[in-house]
């Protein structure tokens, strides 16, 4: 039999309470890992842990990754729990959609801060950790939005957009100490953000998606899988599209 590809490995994931984050801490519990849940909302972070097997294998820790201290704070619980982190996949996320002539600066600003700020905290403060320990892989949500830009999500289109610059720039300050960065662009992939959308909007995106069909979680999840773990052992700085074909 081979070996799980996640053995013994500490994973942090931001908004993992759900959705595509909940979905990665699943898989990757399934490969060995011991996952630390960091969400918001502390009810949603702890059931999720339970859900995932419980606290041998799974913590909930409340974090905003807009705040430093608890970004450092989740990655201290992952040490005092399970280990020094060996996978960090910032993932949380909000959309607060509006065209330019609607958009209020509070709403410019929360998305910028939490997908942007958010993962320069993720990437900065578990590098900080990892390249002490010579090894780590970190994994960057992004978005198809940041690849082509999208109406009504200006505000998103630049964070993700954002997320790509960051993840190749740290991806170069920390190559030489064995730790790599790198972002999945997901497209259209079935959860409570996307199912909020309006069938309209829903049947658009459809017929621009080649193979016809939206991406599921598992689908993000095993991408998030490959990039954390040794398969992807000699790329750093990359962006994987996961999008069935869409704006290829
Ligand atoms: P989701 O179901 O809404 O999950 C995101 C999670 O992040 C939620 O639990 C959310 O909590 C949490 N969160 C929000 N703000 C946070 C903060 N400041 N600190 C910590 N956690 C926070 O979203 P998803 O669809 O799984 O998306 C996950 C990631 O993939 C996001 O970065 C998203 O932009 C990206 N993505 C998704 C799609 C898609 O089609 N679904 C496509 C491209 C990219 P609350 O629910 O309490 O806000």
């Amino acid at each position: 039999m081979t070996e799980p590809l996640l053995k013994d490995k500490t994973a942090v994931i931001t908004g993992a309470a759900q959705g595509i984050g909940f979905a990665i801490a699943q898989l990757f519990i399934d490969e060995g890992a011991r996952v630390v849940v960091a969400d918001i909302d502390a009810t949603a972070a702890g059931s999720a842990a339970d859900k995932l097997g419980g606290s041998a294998i799974a913590r909930g820790v409340r974090c905003d990754v807009t705040n430093g201290d608890d970004v450092d704070a989740v990655l201290g619980a992952a040490a005092e729990s399970f280990g020094p982190v060996d996978v960090m996949v910032n993932n949380a996320g909000i959309t607060r959609d509006a065209t330019m002539r609607t958009m209020t600066e509070e709403q410019f600003d929360q998305v910028i801060n939490v997908h942007l700020k958010g993962t320069w905290n993720g990437t900065r403060k578990a590098a900080a950790i990892m390249r002490d320990r010579k090894q780590g892989a970190i994994v960057n949500l992004s978005s198809l939005s940041g690849k082509v830009g999208m109406v009504g999500q200006t505000n998103y289109s630049a964070a993700k957009a954002g997320i790509v610059g960051l993840t190749k720039a740290a991806a170069k300050e920390v190559a030489h100490h064995g730790v790599r960065v790198n972002a999945i662009q997901p497209g259209l992939i079935r959860t409570a953000m996307t199912e909020a959308m309006p069938q309209k909007a829903w049947d658009q995106k459809m017929s621009e998606i080649p193979m016809h069909r939206a991406g599921e979680v598992a689908e993000i999840a095993s991408v998030a899988l490959f990039l954390a773990s040794d398969l992807s052992s000699y790329m750093t700085g990359t962006v994987l599209e996961v999008t069935g074909g869409r704006f290829m």
